[in-house]
Formats: C-alpha cells, sequence, structure tokens
C-alpha cells in the first residue's frame, strides 16, 4: 500500500489554461446528473458535462424498469422490506425508507415530462423482477426503459435556458482549494485542458462496470468520479460490493448484451447444458432469487457441469407474447440464429453494478464541502451489500433531485467571483515513454475477473492485489495526454481499492462471495469498509 497516488493527473497553471465560471457544475450526463441540473434553481447557471455523447450512458442502457409502488395491491413496507433483505445487513434504514416513498412521484415525474412507460387500458404495466415480492416496475418500450427514460430527460434538458451541456469532454480531477470543491479540470479535443470553476460541483460519473473482463456496462463506465472524488479527498465505501448480473449473453463474437432479469419476471427458466432447471435447489424463490444468489447459482452449475454457461428458457411461454414483451433480446439472438420463443439462450454472469462508491447523506452531499453526488458513483446506503434489481435509476432520481435541489440552495448564498483561485500542479512532465496501454487495460480486466470477480479467495486477491500494485508504480506516476491514459490510471486505482476492501471482509455477504468465508459474520463484518487517500499520497483504510 506504499504507492504514491499523486493528487492531480496532469500538471496545469492557471496562467496557461482556459477558464469557465458557473454556478452549478454538474459532472455526467446520465438520469442522475440530468435529474440533478433539472433541480437548479433556472436563475442560477448549470453546467453539464460528459465525456461521451448524451446519449451513451449506463442509463441509457437501461433494460428492466424502475421500481415503485403503484400497485394498490402493493405496500410501501413490502418495497422497503425486499430492498433491505436483497441488502444482507448494511443498508441504511432511513435511507431506503426515503427512496421508496419518493419513487411513485419521481414516477409520475418522468411522465409529466414526456415519458412513455408501457401501459394497457391507461394503466401502467408493472413487471416483476428477481427479488420483488410485488409487480411494481414501470418498463418502457418493452425492455428499452432507459432509452425512453433519457431520450424524455435529454429532450427537456436541453430546452432549459439556464443549462448547458459540453459532451465529449473528460472531467480528469476536482479542483479543491482550501479543503472544498471548486470546480473540475477537464478536457476536450478542441480546446485542450479547461478549469470551470463552479461555486457548487455534482458528481454524477456512473458505474465501472469496464473493469471487469465481462460486464454489461458501456465503454463509458472506467469509474472516474470514483477515482477523482478519491484524489480530492472524499473516501470511497464499500468497494468490495461489486453486482454480477447473472444472465448476460454469451455468444462467442456477440457484445456481452445483458439479457434482462424481467424476463425471468416473466416466467423463463434457467437450465443447464442437460435441460435441468437447477435453480429450485439453490433458493426457494428459484429464478426469482436475489442476483447474487442466481450469479452464483450459475457459476455452481456451470462447474458441476463443465460447461461454459446456462441458458434461458422461454419455449414454455406464448410466443406472441415474448415477442412483443422482448422485442430488443429478440431482435439481439435473431442476429445469431437464435429464436427466443424456441431456443435457449446461453448466459453467464458479467459485472454489472458498482454497489460501493463515494459516501452521501440523504441530501446527496459528500464529505468533500462544495461537492455533491448522486446515482451509481455513490454509497447511499440503499443498496447494503446487494442492489435489489430496478432499484437504481430510482436511487438516481431521488439523489439527483435532493443533490440538485441542494447545491443550488448553497450556491444561491454564495456571491458570484469571476477569479481563479490559486490553484496549480506543478509536476515537472516526464517525458512519456510509450506504454501499450490496451495490453495494461486488457491484462487488468483478466485478473479482475479470474480473481475478484463472483468468487474470491485470500490467495487469488492477494495475487490480484501484487500484479496491481506492480502497474501501479509505473502508471500512476506517469502523465498521460488524453482519456485512454486517465481512464486506464482510474481503472487501476478503483480495482487496487476493490482488491483491499475484499481482502479485508473475511466473510461472504451479499455480492461479495468469499469462499475460504462462505458464511456470513455478523460479529465482525455487519459494517462498512472505507478506503481514502492520505495526507502524504498513500492509499489508507478510513473509519466509519
Ligand atoms: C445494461 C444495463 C441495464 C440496466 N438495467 C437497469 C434497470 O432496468 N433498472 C435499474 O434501475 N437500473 C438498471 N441498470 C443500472 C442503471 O442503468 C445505472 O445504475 C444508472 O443508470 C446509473 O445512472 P447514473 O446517472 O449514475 O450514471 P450513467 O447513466 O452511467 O451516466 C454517467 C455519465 O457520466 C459521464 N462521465 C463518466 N465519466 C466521466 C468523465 N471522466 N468526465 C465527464 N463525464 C463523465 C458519462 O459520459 C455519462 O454521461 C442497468 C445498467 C446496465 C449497464
Amino acid at each position: 500500500m506504499s504507492v504514491f497516488i499523486p493528487r492531480y493527473l496532469v500538471p496545469f497553471h492557471p496562467k496557461n489554461v482556459p477558464h469557465w465560471f458557473t454556478d452549478v457544475l454538474v459532472i455526467g450526463g446520465g438520469l442522475a446528473g440530468l435529474r440533478a441540473a433539472n433541480a437548479v434553481d433556472p436563475r442560477q447557471s448549470v453546467l453539464v458535462v460528459t465525456k461521451e455523447q448524451l446519449e451513451l450512458s449506463n442509463s441509457s442502457w437501461a433494460q428492466g424498469g424502475i421500481a415503485g409502488v403503484i400497485d394498490p395491491e402493493d405496500r410501501f413496507e413490502n418495497h422497503i422490506a425486499d430492498t433491505l433483505s436483497a441488502g444482507g445487513g448494511l443498508c441504511d434504514e432511513a435511507v431506503v425508507e426515503m427512496v421508496v416513498r419518493e419513487a411513485p412521484r419521481r414516477i409520475q415525474e418522468l411522465i409529466s415530462w414526456g415519458t412513455a412507460f408501457d401501459s394497457k387500458a391507461g394503466e401502467l404495466t408493472l413487471g416483476r423482477e428477481g427479488g420483488h415480492s410485488h409487480n411494481r416496475i414501470v418498463h418502457a418500450l418493452g425492455d428499452a426503459t432507459g432509452r425512453e427514460i433519457m431520450r424524455a430527460v435529454i429532450e427537456r434538458s436541453r430546452h432549459q435556458g439556464n443549462l448547458r451541456i459540453w459532451e465529449r469532454c473528460f472531467t480528469l480531477d476536482l479542483l479543491t482549494h482550501e479543503g472544498a470543491c471548486r470546480g473540475a479540470l477537464v478536457h476536450d479535443a478542441r480546446h485542450g485542458l479547461l478549469l470551470v470553476w463552479a461555486k457548487q460541483t455534482i458528481l454524477a460519473t456512473g458505474g465501472a462496470g469496464q473493469i471487469f473482463r465481462e460486464t454489461t456496462n458501456p465503454a463509458v463506465a472506467t469509474g472516474d468520479g470514483h477515482a477523482l472524488a478519491f484524489r480530492a479527498g472524499g473516501a470511497l465505501r464499500d468497494m468490495e460490493f461489486m453486482q454480477f448480473h447473472p444472465t448476460v449473453l454469451y455468444i462467442a463474437g456477440s457484445s456481452r448484451s445483458l439479457i434482462t432479469e424481467a424476463i425471468r419476471g416473466e416466467g423463463a427458466w434457467l437450465v443447464d447444458r442437460h435441460g435441468y432447471r437447477f435453480m429450485p435447489e439453490y433458493h426457494p424463490r428459484a429464478e426469482l432469487a436475489p442476483r447474487d444468489v442466481v450469479s452464483q447459482a450459475i457459476v455452481s452449475q456451470m462447474e458441476k457441469t463443465r460447461h461454459a454457461c446456462v441458458y434461458l428458457d422461454l419455449s414454455h411461454l406464448d410466443a406472441q407474447f415474448v415477442r412483443q414483451r422482448f422485442p430488443g433480446i429478440a431482435a439481439s439472438c435473431a442476429q445469431f440464429g437464435l429464436d427466443i420463443t424456441k431456443d435457449r439462450i446461453p448466459v453467464r454472469p458479467g459485472a454489472h453494478y458498482i454497489i460501493g462508491g463515494v459516501a452521501v447523506d440523504l441530501e446527496g452531499r459528500t464529505s468533500v464541502p462544495g461537492l455533491w453526488a448522486a446515482g451509481e458513483v455513490t454509497s447511499s446506503g440503499l443498496h447494503g451489500a446487494n442492489r435489489l434489481a430496478s432499484n437504481s435509476l430510482l436511487e438516481g432520481l431521488v439523489y439527483g433531485a435532493h443533490a440538485g435541489e441542494g447545491a443550488s440552495r448553497a450556491a444561491s448564498r454564495m456571491p458570484d467571483r469571476y477569479q481563479p483561485l490559486p490553484l496549480d500542479n506543478p509536476i515537472a512532465t516526464q517525458p512519456p515513454e510509450p506504454l501499450d496501454l490496451a495490453d495494461i487495460r486488457n491484462s487488468l480486466k483478466s485478473i479482475m475477473w479470474r480473481e475478484v470477480g463472483v468468487r474470491r479467495e485470500a490467495n487469488g486477491l492477494a495475487e490480484a492485489a501484487a500484479q496491481l500494485e506492480t502497474w501501479w508504480r509505473y502508471v500512476l506516476v506517469r502523465q498521460f495526454a488524453d482519456p485512454d491514459g486517465w481512464e486506464l490510471q482510474n481503472l487501476l486505482t478503483l480495482s487496487r481499492i476493490m482488491v483491499a476492501s475484499a481482502l479485508l471482509r473475511e466473510e461472504s455477504r451479499g455480492t461479495h462471495l468469499r469462499t475460504d468465508f462462505p458464511a456470513i459474520d455478523d460479529q465482525h463484518w455487519k459494517r462498512h469498509l472505507s478506503f481514502g487517500r492520505s495526507a502524504n499520497g498513500e492509499l489508507e483504510q478510513v473509519g466509519e
């Protein structure tokens, strides 16, 4: 753990870079970021930066939907109980209660912004997913919920007069002065480096699935926000908890697309290579057991049958219904000659959702003054040790709204000032020695998948830690000139923290399965683990 972590990734000086001033800076234009931007008082200026085009985010890729108590037969208490049960004893009950009770209002808000959720005879159609005791998932375009929600939210955002959006603008680091966040250092291909000074900053950079070889996440999910908050003095909490989606399409040459949990909610079975339906052996809720249980069961069954995948079987369901309800999946499988109404779909687990992140309070405030956060980059306490399906878009909406309102209130109390602060990063630039970044990235993803994936144990984790430390020594100290290098530095930072947390937690809980400590151990481990950057730039465990 004695490797120096630089505070800023690149050298800069205020005399050499252009400046921009805004009331509120939102880093990330997924659902959480745009919801936050829309919560800012229209009299204040908001700048949203996204590292790719706005349409490319985990939010746009969401399939299943958003959970909320809408059916009169359902109760808030049920949704709360299901969330707590999935969370394996680490949820913050006050957070769960707040988010669940706000869900119907936030869903209604999306409808009023133009989202067309699937409905029948004027009533929202409610699906069910693993871990939910009732039908409570609103969805859109069958299995393209994220695309429809983001269409409506992006359209609304583009029409807000106070809101400016910079796409393909990479945020490298948060600017901090006297312990508070003052904006960010960003880079775009046209202008190069730029200092954005903000009265308040909201981090909404999403997930980090790209740490792993097998993932459902888009290429933008490299955990940049986690890493830059960490470098700026924020602690990262619960980083050992990575949710693996049980059913990711496994066809050589195909992209690893997710096969939504809703498909099991509608009655699909999981069968092994021999056609045996194995889930009832592993959990009383069979295919609708929480995700970690299903992922772990699939890995066990793959081992038992010595086969690289298992299969989803929908052949016993009504073919017309299946095609209508899951048009996207039917189309992706058809490209490989599979008819999902008849043929079995080959699947296996893939990294899906990072539960750990920047700790926030109920308002979305982080421990760094002037910095707020919302969405997948956070550790809000909603998910505990495992996320209940369809609770994350909801979390992004709730925390986006809170962080946006809070940041807006705080910014309104601050006077305008158009002077840069005396901040610079005087590290002398070393001539960059050529490094094969793609090679390191692929090796990183492979070792993380092999040793820090669905199953973990001490020897494998220690091997991963040693390898990561070697890479840290020569990658973290270098200065790169473009996002490929910065992303690799961020991926390495997060991986190292994930491994350190996973090694420490000597028990199995939620998504964290230690084969050498298979039982849950409330006496020692019913608590959170957090890591920060020490005053002398090293990785250190910090207290709760
Ligand atoms: C395939 C798939 C299906 C899913 N299905 C569901 C579902 O059905 N229901 C559900 O609740 N959840 C689902 N999830 C999870 C959910 O989509 C995400 O947790 C949620 O959308 C995260 O939203 P976000 O706004 O926090 O981040 P994102 O939507 O990922 O947005 C992140 C934003 O940050 C920007 N960004 C990142 N790094 C930088 C940087 N360095 N500089 C500038 N900008 C940056 C990106 O460009 C992007 O705009 C799914 C996820 C995937 C991958």
